[in-house]
C-alpha cells in the first residue's frame, strides 16, 4: 500500500460476522473503506474457531434479521453452499431455526461481498494501537510481515470481537459479568467425518432417555441437492459419558456430548468441550485453553471411536485453529443493554438492531457438567431492540463497536452474540460509520433516523410486521406438517408448540 492511500473513511477493525457485514454497509454507502483481519481470511469464529450452525435469524417463526446478513446467507445457498434457514422441530437448547453451511464457502463470499462493495482489504494484519488525537480515534496501528504502519480513518470500526480498539483507546470497558468478571467457558469445536450418521439417529430414537434433547430440522427452502440429508441435532450420551467419567476413561468439561449433522454426509459437529475461567484476551490463558481444550477433543473422539457404534469407522476431521471464545470485554456505551431489555422485549427509538436468541450462557464452572447445573437457557417473552447508543463508546469518539463487544451485560450479551445478532449489529455499524465519516460529524452526533432509513433501504427489519409473522408462522407449520406427512420427521420430537 502506498503512503497516498494509507487514509480511509472507515477503517473495519476484523473480518468476523459483525465486521465483514460491516464494512460491506459502509462501502455500499460509498465510503472509502478499509477492512482490516489479523487471519488470512474472513469470518471470524465461525470459520477460525469450526463454528456450527448459524443460529436463527427468528424469534420463534418470525424473522427478525434481514438486510445485508440475510444478502450473505442467500448468497451461500445460491452458491451450493448452505440450507438456508431450517426449522429445528424443538428449539431448546438449539434456537428455532439452524443454518447449515460450508465453512470454505463462508470465507469465500464473505470476501467476495466485501470486495464486490469496494472495500479493500488487508489480511494477515494485527491492529495493536490506535491513534488518539482530542479524545478522538484517528486511525490505527498495525503490525504485519512489512512492519509496522500508521492507518487513518475519519471512524474506525472496533469489530475485533475483544474490543482491542477501544481497550488501546482508553474507552471503559467491564471484561465478563459484573462485578465478578465471571466470562463464558471457552470451547475447542472439532467434527469427526466417516459417522453412520442414519444409525446415530436410530440410537437417539431407540434410546430417548440418553437424551436431553434432540431437534429434527424441517427444511424451508430448495437448495443444492448434494446437502441434502437427514438433518439433526442432539444432547446426550449421558450415561455412557457418567460412566466414562466415573471409570476415569473421559477427560471432557461438561457431562454430555451435543452435536449436530452437517453439509457435508458423514460428519458431525461437535460443540462438546469446554474450558472455564479463561480471559480471552490473555495469550498465557488462551495457550492454556488451547492444550486443555485439545486433550478433551483427542479423549472424546477416541472415546466415540471405541465405545459407540456409529462412530467406530469415524475419524476427527477437523478442529478449530483456534478455541472459541464466547466473551471477553464489554465496552461501556452511551447505553449498556440489559437481561430484563433482553428478557422483557424491550423497544428503544433508536433501534438499529433486533435480538430474539434465548439467553444462553454456557456454564462457566469448570467441570460442573451442563446447562442444567450451572449455565443458563432462558428464554424471551419478545423480541427486543438493540439501540444504536450500544454501539457508541461513551467517552471515545471517531469510533463504533460491532459484534459480541458492544455495551451490554453479561446476560445481556448471552442472547445477542450468535451470528444473527452481530450481523444486524455489523451492518448498522458499518452503515453508521459511513454516514459519519461522509456527513462529517462524529458517530455520537448522527441523526439516528438517518441511519435508520439506511439500514431499512438495505432491507434490515426494525419493526414487527404483524402480516408478515402470521405468513410466516402459515409457512413454517406447512412446512412442519408436510415432513410429517411425507415421514421425514418424528411426532415425538415436537416437544413444544409453536411460540405464539
Ligand atoms: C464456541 C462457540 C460456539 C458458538 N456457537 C454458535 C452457534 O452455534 N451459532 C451461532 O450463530 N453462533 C455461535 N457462536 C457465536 C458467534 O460465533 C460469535 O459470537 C460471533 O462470531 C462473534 O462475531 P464478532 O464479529 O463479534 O467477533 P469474532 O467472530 O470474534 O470476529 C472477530 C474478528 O476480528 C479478528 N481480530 C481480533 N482481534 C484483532 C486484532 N487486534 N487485529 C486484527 N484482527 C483482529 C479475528 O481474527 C476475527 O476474525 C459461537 C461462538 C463460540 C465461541
Amino acid at each position: 500500500m502506498a503512503s497516498s492511500e494509507l487514509e480511509f473513511d472507515v477503517i473495519v477493525v476484523g473480518g468476523g460476522p459483525s465486521g465483514f457485514i460491516a464494512a460491506t454497509a459502509s462501502a455500499r454507502l460509498g465510503a472509502r473503506t478499509l477492512l482490516v483481519e489479523r487471519y488470512g481470511f474472513l469470518g471470524g469464529m465461525p470459520t477460525s474457531a469450526c463454528i456450527g450452525p448459524i443460529s436463527p435469524f427468528h424469534f420463534g417463526d418470525e424473522q427478525v434479521i434481514a438486510g445485508i446478513p440475510q444478502q450473505f446467507i442467500d448468497r451461500m445457498v445460491d452458491e451450493g453452499g448452505s440450507t438456508g434457514h431450517a426449522k429445528a422441530t424443538d428449539p431448546r437448547g438449539h434456537g428455532s431455526y439452524v443454518c447449515f453451511y460450508d465453512r470454505q464457502l463462508y470465507k469465500w463470499v464473505a470476501l467476495q461481498m466485501v470486495r464486490e462493495a469496494g472495500a479493500e482489504v488487508l489480511l494477515h494484519t494485527f491492529v495493536d494501537d490506535v491513534i488518539v488525537e482530542d479524545g478522538a480515534v484517528r486511525g490505527i496501528v498495525v503490525t504485519n510481515k512489512s512492519g509496522r504502519t500508521s492507518l487513518r480513518a475519519k471512524v474506525v470500526v472496533d469489530a475485533s470481537g475483544d474490543g482491542d480498539v477501544a481497550k488501546a483507546a482508553g474507552a471503559r470497558h467491564v471484561l465478563g459479568r459484573e462485578p465478578d468478571g465471571v466470562l463464558q467457558p471457552v470451547t475447542l469445536m472439532f467434527e469427526m467425518a466417516g459417522v453412520d450418521t442414519a444409525a446415530l439417529k436410530s440410537y437417539m430414537d431407540s434410546h430417548p432417555e440418553d437424551f436431553w434433547r434432540t431437534s429434527e430440522i424441517v427444511p424451508m427452502r430448495s437448495f443444492s441437492p448434494r446437502l441434502e440429508s437427514r438433518h439433526f441435532c442432539g444432547q446426550g450420551f449421558v450415561s455412557a459419558v457418567r460412566q466414562a467419567h466415573e471409570a476415569g476413561e473421559l477427560s471432557l468439561g461438561r457431562d454430555s456430548v451435543l452435536f449436530w449433522t452437517t453439509v457435508h454426509q458423514g460428519v458431525v459437529h461437535f460443540n462438546s468441550t469446554r474450558v472455564a475461567g479463561i480471559d480471552g484476551t490473555k495469550a498465557s490463558d488462551l495457550t492454556r485453553a488451547e492444550v486443555e481444550g485439545r486433550r478433551q477433543v483427542m479423549s472424546l473422539s477416541n472415546f466415540l471411536v471405541t465405545k459407540i457404534e456409529c462412530f467406530k469407522d469415524a475419524w476427527l476431521s477437523d478442529t478449530g485453529i483456534q478455541v472459541g471464545v464466547r466473551e471477553t470485554r464489554h465496552v461501556v456505551g452511551e447505553y449498556v443493554l440489559t437481561e430484563s431489555d433482553v428478557v422483557e422485549g424491550r423497544k428503544f427509538d433508536d433501534v438499529i438492531a433486533r435480538g430474539y436468541f434465548p439467553v444462553d450462557i454456557h456454564n462457566p464452572q469448570p467441570k460442573a457438567g451442563a446447562k442444567q447445573d450451572g449455565g443458563v437457557w432462558r428464554d424471551l417473552e419478545d423480541a427486543y431492540d438493540i439501540p444504536y447508543r450500544c454501539l457508541v463508546p461513551e467517552s471515545v469518539d471517531g469510533l463504533l463497536v460491532a459484534g459480541r463487544a458492544i455495551s451490554a451485560s453479561h446476560e445481556a450479551h448471552a442472547s445477542f452474540r450468535t451470528q444473527g445478532g452481530v450481523m444486524a449489529i455489523g451492518h448498522a455499524a458499518g452503515a453508521a460509520a459511513a454516514l459519519a465519516a461522509t456527513h462529517r460529524v462524529q458517530p455520537r452526533a448522527l441523526e439516528v433516523g438517518l441511519l435508520q432509513q439506511a439500514l431499512l433501504r438495505e432491507g434490515a427489519l426494525l419493526h414487527r410486521d404483524h402480516e408478515q409473522v402470521a405468513a410466516q408462522k402459515q409457512r413454517a407449520a406447512a412446512a412442519v406438517q408436510a415432513a410429517l406427512d411425507a415421514g421425514k420427521i418424528s411426532r415425538r420430537y415436537l416437544a413444544i408448540p409453536p411460540r405464539d
